[in-house]
């Protein structure tokens, strides 16, 4: 299978496999998606195939065009991504070699790394020259962080575009980038990944236990790099954060006011959204021990934590789970759409308090 190092992404792989194939690569393509799904990685692998020396497995990860690509020693192959002005030769060197080692590794470093003139320039000087081979290959990495001098001399380069060069930009913020550089580009979207993609994914390239790998994929809105900063960033402590919102429901106004106020210091709004989700999450594992009397433990989310899932879901009498997910959905969306942060919180406490029925408290 052609694109083997890809995680999921089946439509674009045959896409590219038939452009192959054919031999009609067009000389620009622009892919978008949200973060984290593999834009970059398949801009690297189609890198890797339009040099392969392979007849027919392009990229076969074997010749040595393909070894090349991997460690950013191609002579043909330029590869382009938002860095400080004031990143030098080793610290790009390093990031490239973060690159080899992991396809999907690639972190920006510093505050608001950008793509500058200087470095379109020298992409202009390259391909003033032939290719020292056949072909060669341009890859912009976010290319929405190009400054508008740098885009603008860019789009000079694709409107006449040098014999035997391939362009591949990668964007997740389209919308942010010159439209007469997008209309020059043939535009391949991506897809997000499944739960079930990241999963696997986590379990074989970082070594994740199966159940952490689960509950993980389940909170990174089909984004491979997500995940995998959920690795790096304190996912226990989240949970915990998790856990005190739902405890939290069923303490005085007061406290709640205290639970709010330091939440909404102490987290950003993806975090907090991040949290929703984990409360969403743990409310479907306990509709699932609730309503089928769930014994195995394999289609749970929170599996390692069936004790306290089991005692919480022990201590009401009713649980109204529509009434709930409809609660933290919205309130998902609203902390996406900027509404105040800690009136929607406060909402969704009163929200859950209603929707739970206490062990013998009557209502
Ligand atoms: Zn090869």
């Amino acid at each position: 299978m052609a694109f083997e190092r890809i995680i999921g992404q089946a439509r674009a792989k045959t896409v590219f496999s038939r452009a192959l194939q054919n031999h009609r690569i067009p000389h620009a393509y622009i892919f978008t998606g949200l973060y984290g799904v593999g834009k970059e990685a398949m801009a690297l692998e189609l890198a890797k195939a339009l040099f392969c020396q392979d007849i027919e497995n392009k990229p076969c990860q074997q010749c040595t065009a393909c070894r090349q690509v991997e460690h950013f020693n191609h002579p043909d192959l330029l590869y382009l991504f938002p860095t400080q002005k004031s990143a030098d030769e080793k610290d790009i060197r390093e990031i490239l070699d973060q690159v080899s080692e992991d396809l999907y590794s690639r972190k920006s470093k510093g505050a608001n790394p950008g793509i500058g003139i200087d470095q379109i320039r020298d992409i202009r000087k390259a391909t003033a020259l032939k290719p020292l081979g056949k072909n060669r290959v341009v890859v912009i990495a976010e290319a929405e962080k190009m400054t508008l001098q740098a885009s603008n001399s860019l789009l000079k380069i694709l409107e006449e575009p040098p014999p035997n060069t391939y362009f591949i930009l990668t964007s997740s913020h389209p919308s942010a980038l010159l439209s007469t550089i997008i209309s020059r580009c043939q535009q391949v979207r991506f897809a997000l990944l499944t739960d079930k993609e990241i999963e696997s994914a986590l379990i074989q390239r970082q070594n994740i236990d199966p159940e952490q790998a689960r509950l993980i994929a389940g909170i990174s809105q089909g984004s491979y790099r997500k995940a995998v900063e959920w690795l790096d960033e304190n996912f226990q402590q989240l949970r915990q954060m998790a856990l005190d919102f739902l405890r939290t429901c069923f303490k005085d106004y007061n406290t709640k006011i205290i639970f709010i106020e330091n939440a909404s210091k102490s987290m950003d709004k993806q975090t907090i959204k991040d949290m929703l989700s984990l409360n969403l999450l743990w409310f479907r594992d306990a509709f699932l021990i609730f309503e089928n009397n769930q014994q195995d433990n394999e289609f749970l989310l929170n599996s390692d934590q069936i004790e306290i899932l089991e005692k919480f879901i022990g201590a009401f009498e009713e649980i109204a789970f529509d009434k709930v997910f409809f609660a933290l959905e919205q309130a998902i969306s609203y902390v996406d759409r900027n509404i105040n942060i800690n009136l929607t919180l406060m909402s969704v406490f009163n929200q859950l308090q209603q929707s739970l029925k206490i062990r013998g408290i009557s209502s």
